[in-house]
C-alpha cells in the first residue's frame, strides 16, 4: 500500500510558517495586501475566491476584494489593474480566471506588474522560471515541489513524467522538476504509447484533466504518483485524474483527492504574497 502524501497537513505547516513571517513584517511596519478581482459570478470562482480570502485572514494578509459585474469591459478591468499596479500598499494582484469571454485573458495577465504577479502567469515570470532567474512561480506546480520535498522524496536524478502541457500546470511543473535536477519527460494528447512513457516514471504527475484516467496500468511499481486533477463524479464526490484505488496498491506514495495537491495551491499563493515583499525590494 502506498504512503499517503498529506497535502492538508503540509499546507497547514506552510501557512503557519508564513503566519510568523507576516507577523515579523508587520512588526517592521510592512502590511501585505492582496487584491483579488473577480469578474462575474461563476460559482466555482466564487468558492476559490472565498478560500483565498480565508487563507489571507488566517496568515494575516489583508485581502482587498473587487467583485465586478459580468458586463465589466476589458478597458475597465485594465484601468483597475493599472491603479493597483501604482498603489504601493498592494503587494499582489490576482484576477480570478476564467474571465468572461468578451475579455482577453492574455491582455489581463500581461497588464499585471510582474512584481505583483502572485499567480506567476505573466510571461516575464514564466521566462524567469525557464532561465532559472528569481520570480513568481505558478502556485499548483510550486505546491507539488513542496509536497515532494516535505515528504522526504528526492527529485534529483529521478525519471519524472508529467502528463499535461498546460501553461498553468504541465509546463511550469516540468520546468520546476528540471530545476530540481529531475530527468523530465512531458506527455500530452498527441503522445504515442503513453503507457510506455509513464511506466518509466519514478515520479509521475497527472495533470491530464480526465477523471480517473491514470490507473495502475500506467504506473511503475514503487513510483510516486501526484494527482493534480479535480473532478466531481456522478455521486457529486471529488476525484482526480488518477484511479486512486488501483494505483495505491502499486505506488510507493500517492496524493489523495481531495486533500493532496488542492490545499497546496492556496498555500503557495500565500507564499507568493509574502515573497512579493522581497521581490519588490530586489
Ligand atoms: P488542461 O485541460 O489545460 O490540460 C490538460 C493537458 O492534458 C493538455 O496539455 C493535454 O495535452 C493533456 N491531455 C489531454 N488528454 C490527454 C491524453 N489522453 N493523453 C495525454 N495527455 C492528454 O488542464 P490543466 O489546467 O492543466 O488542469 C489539469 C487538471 O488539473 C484538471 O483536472 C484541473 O481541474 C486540475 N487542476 C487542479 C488544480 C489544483 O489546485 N489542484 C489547479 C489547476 C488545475
Amino acid at each position: 500500500m502506498a504512503e499517503l502524501i498529506d497535502g492538508k497537513r503540509i499546507s497547514k505547516e506552510i501557512k503557519d510558517e508564513l503566519k510568523e513571517k507576516v507577523a515579523a513584517y508587520k512588526a517592521q511596519g510592512i502590511e501585505i495586501a492582496l487584491a483579488v478581482i473577480q469578474v462575474g459570478q461563476d460559482p466555482a470562482s466564487t468558492v476559490y475566491v472565498g478560500n483565498k480570502k480565508k487563507a489571507c485572514e488566517y496568515i494575516g494578509i489583508k485581502s482587498v476584494a473587487y467583485e465586478l459585474p459580468e458586463e465589466t469591459t476589458e478597458e475597465e478591468l485594465l484601468e483597475i489593474i493599472d491603479q493597483l499596479n501604482k498603489d504601493d500598499s498592494i503587494y499582489g494582484i490576482l484576477v480570478q480566471l476564467p474571465v468572461p469571454k468578451h475579455i482577453n485573458e492574455d491582455h489581463i495577465i500581461q497588464a499585471i506588474d510582474p512584481k505583483k504577479d502572485v499567480d506567476g502567469f505573466h510571461p516575464q515570470s514564466v521566462g524567469a522560471l525557464s532561465i532559472g532567474q528569481p520570480g513568481f512561480v505558478s502556485c499548483t506546480p510550486a505546491g507539488i515541489i513542496q509536497l515532494l520535498k516535505r515528504s522526504g522524496i528526492s527529485i534529483e536524478g529521478k525519471e519524472c513524467v508529467v502528463i499535461g502541457r498546460s501553461n498553468i500546470v504541465g509546463k511550469p511543473m516540468s520546468l520546476l522538476l528540471l530545476r530540481e535536477n529531475g530527468t523530465v519527460t512531458i506527455c500530452h494528447s498527441r503522445t504515442k504509447n503513453l503507457k510506455e512513457v509513464t511506466k518509466r516514471a519514478d515520479i509521475l504527475v497527472a495533470a491530464v484533466g480526465k477523471p480517473k484516467m491514470i490507473d495502475a496500468s500506467y504506473v511503475k511499481e514503487g513510483a510516486v504518483v501526484i494527482d493534480v486533477g479535480i473532478h466531481r463524479n456522478a455521486e457529486n464526490k471529488l476525484c482526480g485524474d488518477v484511479d486512486f484505488d488501483s494505483v495505491e496498491k502499486i505506488a510507493s506514495a500517492i496524493t489523495p483527492v481531495p486533500g493532496g495537491v488542492g490545499p497546496m495551491t492556496i498555500a503557495m499563493l500565500m507564499n507568493n504574497c509574502v515573497e512579493a515583499v522581497e521581490i519588490r525590494n530586489a
